[in-house]
């Protein structure tokens, strides 16, 4: 069995191999050739963690296993990040753990990626501005992936919590993109592509502040009772997802169908845009939108790629059961 460490995945799985992961697991889902199991998620009762699974089986990949891990509010006070994971990869042929593969980076990787795909599919392509609502631990991640989309001239930005716009500053610096901090109504009036990455649980951006024309991928809703965006953006938008079953349940068309302003049949599976069995942006007007709920499978594709390089590069501990 391999062991590979969070180090280990920081060093080999790059966001291109993360890209192509994910794009290709996206692909495989929309053809029936990859699916995920349901999800577990509880309060244990402890230490205020949430904790659970995500997993699933991509045929055409071979990833088997799953994800486990959550969230533990109190791990900032002991210099730890509050969402912890490891993925677990099972040999399809014979059931045996393959590898042990650190799982916190490949979430923020993954995660970053998935609206990257979005961005590269359904964005206009002449995108300049780019709008970032949120400004936590995965919105670094965001900003580098989607910067590499398109070319943006400008970030502008928005967080409930102002100060920490200021790390999300070093980044845009890093990638040589003037960034300003702005308020909600102006984010929406100026940016060609919006990424929400928040823990809101409530509207964050209204439909009446959004033009014709912009991308929005809504990465930050994940569970029951988040919301980042107004359901009345969501009905007067075209709608992608990574996974249908995931979006009307805990992410974030579960408020739209509520409220009745959506079917799920309206919902399209982000791979079927990928497959070219489905049309995505049909116009330069269309508002367009990606509720990346984030499934297993995407776990599951970069812990393979990383165990995969890791051990062409021997960087993986090998040991036995
Ligand atoms: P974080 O704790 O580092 O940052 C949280 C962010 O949300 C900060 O910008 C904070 O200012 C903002 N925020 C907190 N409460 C808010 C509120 N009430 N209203 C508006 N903004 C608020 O978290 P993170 O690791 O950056 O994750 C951000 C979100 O993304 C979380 O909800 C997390 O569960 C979700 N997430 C989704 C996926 C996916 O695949 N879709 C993957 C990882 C994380």
């Amino acid at each position: 069995m391999l062991v590979v460490s969070e180090e280990v995945c920081r060093e080999v799985v790059g966001r291109d191999d993360a890209f192509t992961a994910v794009e290709n697991v996206f692909a495989a889902m929309a053809k029936g050739d990859a699916y995920n199991f349901p999800v577990i998620r509880e309060a244990i009762g402890y230490a205020d963690a949430l904790y659970g699974f995500k997993s699933g089986f991509d045929r055409q990949g071979l990833a088997l296993g799953l994800k486990s891990g959550g969230y533990w509010p109190g791990n900032i006070d002991k210099g730890l990040t509050n969402h912890q994971s490891t993925v677990f990869l099972f040999d399809p042929d014979t059931g045996q753990l393959r590898a042990l593969v650190g799982g916190n980076y490949l979430t923020a990787v993954r995660t970053a990626a998935a609206s990257a795909v979005s961005i590269s599919h359904l964005a206009r392509k002449d995108s300049k501005v780019l709008g970032m609502v949120g400004a936590g631990h995965q919105a670094a991640f965001q900003l580098r992936a989607a910067a590499e989309q398109r070319d943006f001239e400008r970030v502008v930005a928005w967080n409930l919590h102002a100060e920490m716009l200021e790390s999300l500053r070093g980044v845009a610096d890093d990638l040589g993109l003037p960034f300003d901090v702005v308020e909600r109504e102006k984010l929406g009036a100026e940016a060609d592509v919006i990424i929400t990455i928040t823990s809101a649980h409530e509207a964050l951006l209204m439909k009446e502040w959004i033009k014709p024309g912009t991308h929005l991928a809504c990465m930050g809703t994940d569970t029951k009772g988040k919301q980042e965006l107004d359901p009345a953006l969501i009905a007067a938008a075209k709608v992608f997802t990574d996974e249908v079953a995931q979006s009307i349940t805990i992410g974030e068309c579960q408020h739209a169908i509520a409220e009745n302003l959506i079917l799920e049949k309206d919902i399209v599976p982000i791979g079927a845009v990928i497959n070219g069995t489905e049309g995505g942006r049909m116009s330069a007007e269309e508002i367009t939108i990606f509720d990346g709920t984030g499934v297993g499978l995407q776990d599951l594709a970069v812990a393979s790629v990383a165990a995969g390089l890791a051990e062409s590069l021997g960087k993986a501990q090998r040991i036995s059961l």
